[in-house]
């Protein structure tokens, strides 16, 4: 099948191009970009005229930063093509509750992807917890945002969702593993005073969960979940790629290649079967977040 790409940047070029590349089910048959391109493929700089002139693509797959992604949305689904979203799947709930109505009216498939909960060990460790009792929870998600974002001012400005940009990837597989429901209860965000969006970020939710935020890492990244069970304790390490269980790695390893084709995979199932996938509960904690929070003013960030 063939697919375009739109926003030509850093998780296009990172993960989309490769994933597509070694794809059996994909043909990257159109890309649109005002600055970015891929060696070998027509390149647009207007989705309004890849749409018009490229009638045989019958998907698109949207790697635009949130707020300037809903027009492009609504376009491909205007032309009553299949879409596909990265994460956080729109800026608002009620942006991406109006795209998956587009979709159904269309009749197009709609895919809003967390890329997360492909990781390698998730799978393992929702099986793992089934029956489970969870006593208490701990989310540490801290990266250095000038290597995991470089330049991208979008990020700190209203909208950008800030630490919640990566943040949002720890709930999405917290919500995916988890035998009960969740929400919040108190939150906390730091704001650099010349920014609009929280540098760093900590959560607390029911189940005696806790999730810590935070850009201003330095060095290697953390992204672990830890959770003391009836059964002993648990960790997810490495954004999802390892299970640890008491303390023993049981599941994984230790690379975060695996996503990408796994969400292009099932982007193919849901075209193939006519179907949707639009779980916007990770979303619904940071709107929530954004909504109970406590703000402390930080100290300025430029990158
Ligand atoms: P990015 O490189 O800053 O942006 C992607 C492309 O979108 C840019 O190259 C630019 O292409 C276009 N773009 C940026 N701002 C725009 C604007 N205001 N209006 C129109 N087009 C604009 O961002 P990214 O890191 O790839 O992230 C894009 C999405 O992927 C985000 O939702 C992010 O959460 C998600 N994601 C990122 C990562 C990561 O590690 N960075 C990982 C997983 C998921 P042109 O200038 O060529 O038009």
């Amino acid at each position: 099948m063939q697919i375009a790409l739109v926003g030509i940047g850093k998780i296009a070029l990172d993960q989309h191009v490769p994933a597509l590349a070694a794809s059996p089910d994909w043909d990257l048959a159109a890309t649109v970009s005002r600055n970015g391109r891929v060696p070998g493929v027509e390149a647009f700089s207007s989705i309004d005229e890849m749409l018009a002139t490229r009638q045989e693509i019958g998907t698109v797959s949207l790697c635009l930063p949130p707020v300037p992604r809903l027009a492009a949305a609504q376009a491909v689904l205007r032309a009553g093509r299949h879409l596909m979203l990265e994460k956080p799947p729109g800026a608002t709930l009620a942006e991406v509750h109006a795209l998956r109505d587009m979709a159904a009216a269309q009749g197009v498939s709609l895919f809003a992807t967390w890329h997360s909960r492909m990781a390698q060990a998730v799978a393992a460790a929702k099986a793992w917890l089934v029956g489970r009792t969870i006593h208490e929870g701990r989310i540490t998600w801290r990266e250095d945002v000038r290597k995991w974002h470089p330049g991208q001012d979008w990020i700190f400005e209203a909208g950008g969702m800030g630490v919640f940009d990566p943040g949002i990837n720890a709930l999405s597989i917290l919500t995916e593993i988890l035998p009960e429901p969740v929400h919040l209860t108190a939150a906390e965000l730091d704001v650099p005073a010349n920014r609009q969006a929280p540098i760093a970020a900590r959560l607390s939710l029911t189940g005696g969960i806790t999730a810590d935020f935070d850009f201003r890492q330095q060095g290697p990244q953390t992204w672990d979940m830890e959770f003391l069970t009836d059964a002993g304790p648990i960790a997810l390490r490495m954004g999802g790629n390892i299970l640890e269980i008491d303390g023993v790695q049981a599941e994984g390893r230790n690379s975060i290649m695996g996503e990408y084709p796994a969400l292009y995979h099932r982007m193919a199932r849901l075209v193939r079967n006519g179907s949707s996938d639009v779980d916007l509960v990770p979303m619904v904690l940071v709107a929530d977040a954004f909504a109970l929070a406590r703000r402390t003013t930080a100290d300025p960030f430029e990158f």
